[in-house]
């Protein structure tokens, strides 16, 4: 009879994982995941950690996130982004010049 109860015991268990191994496979992934400003870390047994380096800081992510205002794919190409008064390009009338000469 012991027997018996400890294989009910271990089937229970069994069924456990099985189901919470399911339900953790159909979660989609975090949007962090393929943002720019996340550092992301994979354990070996398929957990992560991410942390959101967006405005200098590194803060935890504790949520799976669905949408996020600050947002930048991780496989498109790097912004560039002017700081500060840029001088004119040479003379704009001498660039006309020029590109009347091409055609
Ligand atoms: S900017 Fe938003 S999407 Fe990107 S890592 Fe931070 S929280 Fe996640």
């Amino acid at each position: 009879m012991p027997a018996l109860f400890l294989v009910s015991i271990v089937r229970l268990i069994e069924a456990l994982c099985r189901q919470m191994r399911k339900a953790r496979a159909a979660r989609p992934r975090p949007l962090c995941t393929d943002c720019v400003h996340a550092h992301v870390q994979y354990a070996v047994n398929g957990r992560r950690a991410i942390a959101c380096t967006f405005a200098g800081g590194v803060r935890p992510v504790e949520l799976d996130v669905m949408y996020c205002t600050d947002y930048r794919d991780r496989n498109t190409a790097p912004r560039l982004v002017q700081i500060g008064f840029a001088r004119p390009i040479g003379n704009p009338d001498l660039l006309g010049e020029v590109a009347l000469t091409e055609n």
